[in-house]
């Protein structure tokens, strides 16, 4: 651990690792870019969000491309894994498919690199992240053992983004993500991180 991860920030219980003000990012998500690398290992989420998804089967089979899996019995992993970090205290993982390019990939990534469960949300007139999966949401934002942090493990993976590519960022995750962080910890949330990356981190590197 680094010194730097030992001063967490605390918001309503949820302790916030410096780490978000200071690794770097590219300017946003660019699926023009990227074609959506960072969901090439599927994804894990609470075990009650399973449902959530499955409540909209039929429209996402109908938003799915030909190459996808449409059996919705091959969508998730069969075992839970037990994870602290989830409300329910279990974990479900997406199951992986291979592209038509031969890349394997999460089921639910088209072949043109975007989520199905998004464009299904969007389709039926909900909030574009109603059914995703809040890891997906956050990324490159994570919560590890009770820590809001960046997920530099998945990082070192990722041919734009990720953290081996320094030519390409220009700014911090925290900079980059504004709309994922008011989404997953509210305004005010949001509001307290950037008044005290205002105070510390803005135009000090
Ligand atoms: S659920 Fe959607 S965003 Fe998440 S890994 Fe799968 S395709 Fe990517």
């Amino acid at each position: 651990m680094t010194e730097e991860n030992k001063n967490y920030l605390d918001y309503n219980g949820l302790k916030i690792d410096p780490l978000i003000f200071t690794m770097g990012f590219v300017p946003k998500c660019d699926m023009d870019i990227c074609g959506g690398q960072c969901c090439n290992w599927g994804v894990y989420m609470d075990k009650d969000f399973k449902p959530v998804i499955l409540e909209h089967e039929k429209d996402i089979i109908e938003t799915m491309d030909n190459n996808q899996i449409k059996d919705s019995e091959l969508w998730f992993e069969k075992e839970y894994e037990p994870d602290t970090d989830f409300p329910s205290g279990l974990a479900i993982g997406t199951e992986l498919y291979t592209m038509e390019n031969g890349e394997e990939t999460c089921v639910f990534k088209n072949k043109i690199g975007f989520c199905t469960l998004q464009m299904t949300a969007v389709k039926k007139g909900m909030h574009k992240w109603a059914i995703k999966p809040k890891y997906c949401i956050m990324y490159p934002i994570t919560i590890i053992d009770g820590v809001l942090t960046c997920d530099d493990e998945h990082s070192k993976r990722l041919d734009y983004c990720g953290i081996h590519h320094p030519e390409n960022f220009v700014h911090s995750v925290f900079e980059a993500m504004t709309e994922e962080i008011k989404y997953i910890i509210g305004d005010d949330g949001y509001n307290f991180l950037l008044e005290h990356f205002e105070k510390n981190y803005k135009n000090k590197s």
